[in-house]
This record gives C-alpha cells, sequence and structure tokens, in this order.
C-alpha cells in the first residue's frame, strides 16, 4: 500500500460515558455523584453499567451484581430502561447526523464519523469534535469522550484514552507516541487467551509487538496474525461504514462439510440468532418477522418465515421462532451446506407499545443479560458465550 498516495483521513469516535448510569443520573439529579450502577433485577443480574463513583471500587461492566455490591455495597442499583436509552440514542445520532454525513453506528451509544474534508465548512476536526461534545452536553445534559485520529482503531483508542469527559487527538506523527506504550489488550482481537500467550512471549506492550514480524505473528495467530501486525504498527484501512435504513438484518454461515446433526445445527442456529439479536440492540429495532434459510447439499435453497407475536430484538423471544422454522425444513434428513437466520419487517423501538402488567422483573433480566452478551462480544469478539437454558 503506497501511504503517501492516500489522503489523511480525520476520524471521529463518540463515546459516551457510562452511558445508561449517565442517563439515569441526569434524569433524577439525586442520583448525580452518587455510586449507579445498572443491571439486572432479581438476585442474578449482570451490570449493564456503572457511574464513575462505582469504578472507583473496582466495579465493571459484565461483572456480577452480587460481587458489584460485595465491592461497592453503597451502590445504588437501578434497573435497565432500554427504552428511555435508545430514545436518547436516537437524539445523539441526530447530533452525529448535523456533523457529518460518513457516520457508523458501533452501538447504542458509539459511533464513527469520517469528517476528512470538513475543514473549510465546520472548521477542522478537532473543533468538529469539540462541538459535537459541547452539543451532547448542552442539549443532554451528558458526557461523551471523543478521539480523534487518522484510522477508526487509533480513533477508538485515542476516544478510551480521553475517557471520562475528555477529547483526544493522534496526528499521524505522534501515532508511535500514543500506542507504543499501551497494553497489548488494548489492541482489537487480542483477548485474555491472547494476552496471556503474548506476555508469556515476554510482550507486554504494543512496542514489544513490533519486535515481531507478520510471518512470526501469522504462525502464532493464524488469519489475525496479520491483522495484529498491522495493527501494532497504527495500520487500519477500514472504512467508515454508513449503515442507514436497514431493511432487514441477516447472518448466516456456510459449513465446511455438510451437516447431518440436528444437535449440532441448532447450536449455530442459536448462535447467529444471537447475532441477529444483538444486532437488532445495535440499530435500535425490532423484527416483525423472522426467517430461517436452508441450502441443502445440492445447492437447492429453501426459507421459511414467521411472524413474531411481538417485535422483538431478544434472543429468548426468537430462537424459539427460529427453532420451529428449522424443524420446517428437511434439516437431519438432507445434507446442509449453509444456514441463515434474517430478521425483517424492522420496526424503530419507539413505536412499540410496552405492555403494562408484562412481568417486567424477568423482562428486565432478559434484557441485562442481552447486553451484557453484547458488550462482552464487542470487547472479546465472540467467546461462544451460550445460554444453556435455550440449548436442548
Ligand atoms: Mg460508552
Amino acid at each position: 500500500m503506497n501511504k503517501k498516495a492516500q489522503a489523511i483521513r480525520q476520524i471521529i469516535h463518540v463515546d459516551m460515558d457510562a452511558f445508561y448510569a449517565s442517563v439515569e443520573q441526569q434524569d433524577n439529579p439525586i442520583l448525580r455523584n452518587q455510586p449507579v450502577i445498572v443491571g439486572g433485577c432479581g438476585d442474578r443480574g449482570v451490570v449493564c453499567a456503572c457511574s464513575y463513583e462505582t469504578r472507583a471500587f473496582g466495579v465493571k461492566s459484565a461483572m456480577s451484581l452480587a460481587k458489584a455490591l460485595q465491592l461497592c455495597p453503597k451502590a445504588i442499583v437501578l434497573p435497565v430502561r432500554m427504552e428511555r436509552y435508545r430514545a436518547v440514542s436516537r437524539e445523539i445520532f441526530a447530533i452525529f447526523d448535523k456533523f457529518s454525513d460518513r457516520v457508523e453506528p458501533l452501538s447504542i451509544d458509539e459511533a464513527f464519523l469520517d469528517v476528512t474534508g470538513c475543514d473549510r465548512l465546520l472548521g477542522g476536526p478537532l473543533e468538529i469534535a469539540r462541538n459535537i461534545r459541547k452539543n451532547i452536553r448542552n442539549e443532554l445534559g451528558l458526557p461523551a469522550s471523543a478521539g480523534i485520529a487518522p484510522n477508526k482503531y487509533l480513533a477508538k483508542l485515542a476516544s478510551q484514552a480521553a475517557k471520562p469527559d475528555g477529547l483526544k487527538m493522534v496526528l499521524s506523527e505522534e501515532v508511535d507516541d500514543f500506542i507504543l506504550p499501551l497494553p497489548i489488550d488494548a489492541l482489537w482481537g487480542v483477548g485474555k487467551k491472547g494476552k496471556i500467550q503474548l506476555n508469556a512471549l515476554g510482550i507486554n506492550t504494543i512496542g514489544d509487538l513490533r519486535r515481531l514480524r507478520s510471518e512470526q505473528l501469522i504462525r502464532l495467530f493464524g488469519v489475525n496474525g496479520k491483522r495484529l501486525y498491522e495493527l501494532a504498527w497504527g495500520i487500519d484501512e477500514r472504512p467508515v461504514v454508513v449503515e442507514n435504513t436497514v431493511k432487514s438484518i441477516g447472518q448466516e454461515e456456510t459449513f465446511p462439510a455438510d451437516l447431518f446433526n440436528v444437535d449440532t445445527l441448532q447450536m449455530h442456529l442459536l448462535r447467529l440468532t444471537e447475532k441477529v439479536a444483538s444486532r437488532l440492540r445495535k440499530n435500535a429495532v425490532l423484527a416483525e418477522t423472522l426467517t430461517v434459510k436452508v441450502k441443502y447439499s445440492d445447492f437447492q435453497q429453501v426459507t421459511r418465515s414467521k411472524t413474531i407475536e411481538k417485535p422483538s430484538d431478544s434472543v429468548p423471544d426468537m430462537y424459539p421462532v427460529a427453532k420451529g422454522l428449522f424443524f420446517k425444513t428437511e434439516a437431519g434428513r438432507r445434507g446442509i451446506r449453509l444456514l441463515g437466520v434474517i430478521a425483517g419487517n424492522l420496526v424503530p423501538c419507539e413505536t412499540v407499545q410496552m405492555t403494562l402488567f408484562e412481568d417486567s422483573q424477568e423482562k428486565c433480566k432478559r434484557k441485562a443479560l442481552d447486553e451484557a452478551v453484547d458488550r462482552i462480544r464487542d470487547k472479546y469478539g465472540d467467546p461462544g458465550i451460550k445460554r444453556g437454558s435455550l440449548v436442548d
């Protein structure tokens, strides 16, 4: 890749600080400056978000609520109010849209903005990022952090470094100074296992990682090795992808060998459903219909669709439907080479009326779990989180 030939991009990553907890503190002034945890109801919940007042005690998101309360007994635990956070999220994204038409949502509370070439109109990237943070603060009363860098990966690292409530810009000539001292698990794709593996080789920082050649990393980490190498050198060419007005969200997989075993196929079906549900939540939409797609060994393809009773973005609602559709195919009798799950007729969350007396405890618990799974997946990739209760 000829780097000189490429114009330097200007990417901003904006990430809300302790989003759910900050919304609760903003909505209810009594909670401000208090240790707030937003998480599951009942005694088996998980932490979905925690205010900075609780983080001082070591509380983290995705931690069990029991553990969090051990660390910070005075924490105020609040239920997840997803509809509210989604409404706030829409306002945040409306602010992003004022500054760039190239906005890539990463989750409910963070996005990449490509502001390359915007200079004349809206000021340089620094001014744009400042104004975005100011607008969010003035209009919504919420803290956001922003990172500015020549690519997505560095912009995200910069916003992490700026937290809480900060702004950091990394110029091309400052990239090495910025990333070399960072621990290797700051790199995308280095999870717990990768960290242990690298630490064992005496590699603790990104600077250490630079000592390894591309071939060595590929030998150690397979296809991810090349990517690790590039990230260690601050290279990330991925564009900011605008995913506008999604009509459907699907996930499919072609298997290396045709599958006959129904149990194995069901495991794949669950995993695909989880991925689709996670993307629905990220896009703040609910599915009205679900489709299961199957391609048999002979490449014949069939789809089976059904309307979901209540539009949903939740695995416990969606998986039983997907399973029913799956058993309407000839799975088990014919080899299957491809399996897919597609959510269709997507509706924005706010159009769905909440049933007044529905089992809100149960619902809250499920939401909390779904969101926690999303977070873990965002951070560590797909760790193979299984929902035991859903698997036969
Ligand atoms: Mg955030």
